[in-house]
């Protein structure tokens, strides 16, 4: 999923949870999965499922 960092930033994390079990939000670029899906920096992905499919939504 190909998104914009202030999107993302309100989609669960997989692996985050807060101490009592709740899922966390994605970190964006304070985590070292977090991928850029252009130059521009605008839109990325979690790396952590893999290499994002251009043009998925
Ligand atoms: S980029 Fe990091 S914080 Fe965001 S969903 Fe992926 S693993 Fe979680």
């Amino acid at each position: 999923m190909i998104i914009e960092e202030s999107e993302a930033k309100f989609k669960f994390c997989p692996l985050l949870k807060t101490a009592d079990d709740k899922m966390k939000m994605c970190q964006t670029t304070m985590c070292m999965m977090w991928r850029w899906a252009d130059d521009e920096k605008e839109k990325g992905y979690c790396g952590l499922a893999g290499t994002a499919v251009q043009g998925a939504k």
